[in-house]
């Protein structure tokens, strides 16, 4: 079986997932705004705090150099005032205890020197082992610029640099400018180191006249290394250009010059926009590019996509320099922990919706594993497990509604099959097996051996229900049950099979007596009549079906039954003596009646069949007074069929109500047609036979009007013949029918009469008109002198009932004479005419019917003609 449609399941988790997938998508687009917006914000202040971080240390770090170098000067003004000599010896002893005593602290002072108007020059150089180095050009050195290994002109020299003057320098020249204390610009030493360098120097007048400039050296690589701590700390990249766009400083390494270890070529420092550094280069010629007019000091650039914010910021005016300082963070220094804070709540966001998909996805199979173990019992129910009980599944109350219901269902249904079945298989009267309680009882006891069945049929079991009540009925049936049980041997087993059969299985191997011998104590059982509460007796008559087999196969109990059936039908049949066993020829024979039956659905359409008509013949003066009518059937393939074959299966199948509305309706016709063309007698007496399956139909009256209304035909004229005996069978309600008949003014007449046994007291109910005495009475006639004694007496009687009498099949001459002798009114039978069809009929019949008429027309006419006269 295919199930269209989603899941349950599917359908809770699909919406819940792509809402959560939303949710995810929508916070994740908004934190990446917020990020960015955070990220424009933290920048500007970073860039700030940064700048003004850097100003601050570069500030220091330039300053107290700065201040250094004019407490310097002022000291050396003031030794020079009291020791106006060439000599410079008091003056580098000075340096060495400033140096040592006051400038250790300033570790970014490199080197300090003083040099005089006449070109002399003293200072110290600080080695990289923080040595200091004597630099010396007097007369000491012979003029020469000397580097010592130590404080002492008298250590061995590092260097000798011949023609060095100080005042070509540019520190000395700068000062010599401009009358104070300033830098220099950006220079590399002239020493072995050749470091970059930049030099405050301040000029020292004695008298208003320039008697040297003292000088002190800053190595820049001091401040990079600055930086870089701060940049450590703060993150992101800072860089300092001078005015002409060289690089002064940068926080990351590598170097602000070119080719520092190459001594072919002159080192130069790089120009910023020609850095290697990506970052730098590209925010240099950002600034570079500026219009002046409109610059401002923040601005972004975006490299391989990653987003850098930068901050430009001029400084040192008040040191007469023109530098830059720029700072730059890309979003990622600035919001390094944000991302990853965001993809964590990113990630957990995802964890939790998928823990609550997961939590979800329990909880609905919770609530659908139960729903389906219902639908599979269901399923289960639906082919008949009718046992199902369900475990009770979760907390979930709704789903325990569910299969409390479902249990409470499967119990119910479960014990109202097991009533049901009950039903089916025992009868609640006796608690006798039904007919499937004994197919069920002998499968289910497999035996092996030959078996008989016997079915009983109860004789007008109906009627005596009727008649007497249901309460009689069923203690009839409970006394029969009792009598049947006693004289059961015990290898028999009981089942009352429909309303009035029972059925008994014999398993003769397993009697002690033939069974022939225990069929003929079963029949013998209803010789004696029932008695009912210690005084009612009723004798009430059986037919016996029986069906012998060898076949042990229990699965044919079903077919066993129907043969046995088939013969009990045989044995109701008039002609059979009560008792018939099954044969091969009644099997044949029900083939032989369905064929028929089919044969005759189809005879009816195309008009096979027709009405002959056998003339009523009056005893004494031998006139034709009116006919039966008898059907008859053409049939292409077997001739001419007696109606005593067919009329019993029309009955049994019901067809008869069709096929007897339509003899009814064309007799009707024709006899009309010959009273009102022909000139017929008016009296003349048509009899129609009747079933008493006819009679029991709701509407037979008004269609029995409107038949007579159509064909024409007088009720008067009319006559109903109904078989004794199956009268007798009949209930009170068709008894109202016969009644209704009467009053329509149709006649009736009781056919067969003699046969059914009715009692006087029965007779006296029915309103019939006319009795016809059987033939099988009228054939002994003159043979059998009892036969004449009850002929006489349904004479008499009928002439006590004052009602017609019609004596049928009368073939001899002698039997028409003994009737007359016996005053019997009417005569019917072979020795008058066979039945035949009105256009067969001889001529002098005919004449018969037509000779009242006549005589009545002549009259008439006479009459007539007489009053013409
Ligand atoms: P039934 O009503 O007793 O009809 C009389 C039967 O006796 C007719 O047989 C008739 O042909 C036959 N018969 C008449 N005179 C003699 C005679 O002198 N000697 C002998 N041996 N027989 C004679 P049929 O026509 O074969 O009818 C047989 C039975 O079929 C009828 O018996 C009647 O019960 C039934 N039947 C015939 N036609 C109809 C019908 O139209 N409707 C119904 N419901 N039953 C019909
Ligand atoms: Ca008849
Ligand atoms: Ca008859």
């Amino acid at each position: 079986m295919t199930h269209r449609g989603i899941s349950l399941k599917q359908a809770i988790v699909f919406p819940v997932a792509l809402l959560m997938a939303l949710i995810i998508a929508i916070l994740t687009y908004i934190e990446h705004v917020g990020h960015q917006q955070l990220a424009t914000e933290i920048s500007q202040k970073m860039l700030k705090v940064t700048v003004k971080n850097t100003e601050t240390k570069l500030d220091a770090f330039l300053d107290a150099p700065f201040q250094a170098n004019r407490v310097m000067a002022d000291s050396i003004r003031h030794i020079i005032e009291l020791h106006p000599a060439n000599d410079l010896e008091d003056i580098q002893s000075y340096l060495l205890q400033a140096y040592r005593k006051l400038f250790v602290h300033l570790p970014q002072m490199s080197a300090m020197g003083f040099g005089d108007a006449q070109g002399n020059y003293v200072g110290f150089r600080k080695e990289n082992d923080e040595q200091l180095t004597l630099l010396l050009k007097d007369r000491r050195s012979g003029f020469n610029l000397i580097g010592y290994q130590g404080i002492e002109s008298s250590d061995p020299q590092r260097f000798s640099i011949n023609r060095y003057d100080p005042r070509q320098r540019p520190w000395y020249l700068v000062a010599k400018e401009l009358g104070k204390s300033t830098w220099s610009s950006i220079y590399f030493n002239v020493d072995e180191h050749e470091d970059i360098t930049i030099t405050t120097s301040t000029p020292i007048y004695l008298n208003d006249k320039l008697v040297g400039v003292t000088a002190s050296d800053i190595q820049l690589e001091q401040f990079n290394q600055k930086l870089r701590e701060q940049q450590r700390e703060l993150g992101g990249l800072l860089y300092i250009m001078d005015d002409h766009g060289k690089l002064i400083a940068q926080s990351m390494s590598g170097s602000i010059t070119t080719h520092q270890h190459n001594e072919n070529l002159p080192r130069r420092r790089i120009y910023a926009q020609a850095s290697k550094n990506p970052i730098i280069q590209t925010s240099a010629q950002f600034v570079a590019n500026q219009d002046d007019r409109y610059f401002t000091d923040h601005f972004q650039f975006t490299i391989d996509g990653v987003r850098y914010y930068g901050n430009v910021f001029d400084f040192g005016a008040r040191y007469g320099l023109n530098w830059k300082i720029i700072t730059i963070f890309s979003t990622d220094d600035l919001l390094q922990q944000i991302p990853d804070m965001l993809s964590t709540t990113l990630v957990s966001g995802a964890l939790i919706a998928i823990a609550g998909l997961i939590i979800g996805l329990v909880i609905v199979s919770r609530i659908t594993d139960p729903i389906i173990k219902v639908s599979y019992a269901a399923r289960s129910l639906a082919r008949g497990v009718w046992k199902q009980e369900l475990q009770q599944p979760s907390q979930i109350r709704e789903t325990n509604m569910l299969v409390n219901a479902f249990n409470e269902m499967s119990q119910k249904l479960h014990h109202s099959f097991n009533q049901l079945r009950q039903q089916l298989l025992f009868d609640h009267l006796t608690g006798l097996p039904t007919r499937e309680g004994l197919i069920e009882h002998v499968q289910r006891n497999p035996y092996r051996g030959q078996v008989t069945l016997v079915l009983i049929g109860l004789n007008s079991f109906r009627t005596i229900k009727d008649s007497l009540g249901h309460l009689i009925g069923d203690q009839l049936l409970l006394e029969m049950q009792q009598r049947l049980q006693q004289n059961l041997p015990a290898a028999s087993e009981l089942a009352r099979v429909g309303g009035d059969e029972f059925a008994i299985c014999l398993f003769d191997d397993a009697l002690n007596l033939p069974s022939e011998g225990v069929i003929q104590s079963l029949v013998q059982l209803f010789n004696t009549p029932f008695v009912l509460d210690q005084q009612e007796e009723i004798l009430i008559t059986a037919r016996f079906g029986i069906y012998q087999t060898e076949q042990t196969d229990q699965s044919d109990v079903p077919d066993w039954l129907n043969k046995a059936g088939l013969a009990l039908t045989t044995a109701k049949q008039p002609q059979s003596a009560g008792i018939e066993r099954y044969h091969a020829g009644l099997s044949q024979k029900t083939v032989d009646e369905t064929r028929m039956l089919s044969d005759m659905r189809q005879a009816l359409r195309r008009n096979e069949f027709s009405v002959f008509f056998q003339p009523v013949v009056n005893a004494q003066d031998e006139t034709v007074t009116g006919a039966e009518a008898l059907v008859r059937w053409h049939c292409p393939r077997r001739g001419l069929v007696s109606p005593a074959q067919f009329i019993p299966l029309a009955e049994s199948s019901g067809m008869i109500i069709d096929l007897g509305y339509w003899i009814l309706e064309d007799a009707c016709r024709q006899v009309a047609k010959k009273i009102s063309q022909e000139g017929w007698r008016d009296d003349f007496n048509l009899h129609v036979n009747l079933c008493v399956t006819q009679l029991g139909q709701k509407d037979f009256i008004s269609q029995l009007q409107a038949i007579l209304q159509r064909s024409g035909l007088p009720a008067k004229n009319l006559t109903l013949e109904i078989t004794e005996s199956r009268l007798m069978t009949q209930d009170l309600e068709s008894m109202q029918v016969l009644h209704q008949i009467r009053e329509l003014g149709i006649g009736l007449a009781i056919d067969d009469f003699g046969t059914g046994y009715s009692s006087l007291a029965y007779l006296n109910q029915l309103p019939f008109s006319c009795l016809k005495i059987d033939r099988s009475f009228i054939s002994q006639l003159g043979q059998d002198k009892a036969h004449q004694t009850i002929v006489n007496a349904v004479i008499n009687m009928s002439q006590g009932f004052q009602c017609q009498l019609v004596a049928e099949g009368v073939e001899t001459a002698e039997q028409r004479d003994i009737l007359r002798e016996l005053g019997c009114q009417s005569i019917q039978g072979f020795f008058y005419a066979k039945p035949a069809p009105f256009t067969n009929w001889p001529q002098i019949l005919v004449a018969q019917c037509v000779l009242q008429q006549n005589r009545l027309f002549e009259s008439n006419q006479t009459e007539e003609e007489s009053a013409l006269d």
